[in-house]
């Protein structure tokens, strides 16, 4: 382990995200280890473009784009919704799904609707059917290049209509594994179900379980 990816108390972490959903999920999951933690979006650094086949490689790619500029350790998150009926789209395009046609931003709903009429397009109806995962790659990189990835994937059935008006973009139409509601009905903390020795629900709050392990004081 390398010393200068250790997150003692105290430490400034850049999280590289322009993203408001993941970085309030990061700030509370970060909240008992006192670190100082400043977003790339409130820096007001350029979001790099995501050029990588793998949540991996962008995850890599956007961690190292700010470790760069802000000479600070930093974090970046590279998540989606993979749909097995749909050979795992929308995948690392995730974001993109929920595009809306004129360029104005991003519709969630648009993107649940999305991803709703192409499990209709292949006929997937019942919950078997309907496996899908939510996957995040955690990147924790050095200004020096250095790096850590962490892996966490929740298992689940995507729902139709969308439940819910908690949490951020596809929760409504996610229900893990285990629940009879979705993401999009859980409070934050259920959702991340994450405590010191704990592994976690989300897929976030896995692979942060994982970042704990290796790289926090508990
Ligand atoms: P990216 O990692 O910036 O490429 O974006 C991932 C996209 O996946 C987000 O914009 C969300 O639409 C979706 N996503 C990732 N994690 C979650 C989650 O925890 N809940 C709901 N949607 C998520």
């Amino acid at each position: 382990m390398n010393a200068d990816l250790k997150l003692p108390r105290g430490t400034r972490l850049v999280i590289a995200t322009h993203n408001g959903g993941k970085l309030a999920e990061f700030k509370e999951l970060f909240a008992p280890f006192g670190l100082e933690l400043v977003s790339a979006g409130e820096l007001g650094l350029d979001e790099p473009e995501e050029t990588g086949t793998t949540f991996a490689q962008n995850a890599r790619l956007k961690a190292h784009t700010a470790a760069g500029e802000t000479g600070c350790l930093a974090l970046a998150d590279d998540s989606g919704l993979c749909v097995d009926a749909l050979d795992g789209k929308p995948g690392i395009h995730t974001a993109r799904w929920a595009e809306s046609e004129d360029g104005s931003g991003r519709d969630f709903s648009l993107g649940m609707q999305r991803v709703e009429d192409a499990l209709r397009e292949v006929g997937a109806q019942t919950a078997d059917e309907r496996r899908a995962s939510f996957n995040a790659t955690l990147c924790l990189a050095s200004p020096l290049g250095r790096e850590r990835l962490f892996e966490g994937i929740a298992p689940g059935t995507l729902v139709w209509p969308p439940r819910g008006d908690l949490g951020f973009g596809f929760d409504p139409v996610f229900m893990p594994d285990g629940f009879s509601i979705t993401f999009g009905q859980m409070p934050s903390e259920k959702k991340h179900s994450w405590a010191a020795g704990k592994p976690g629900l989300s897929h976030r709050a896995r692979a942060f379980a994982l970042l704990v392990e290796a790289c926090c004081d508990i």
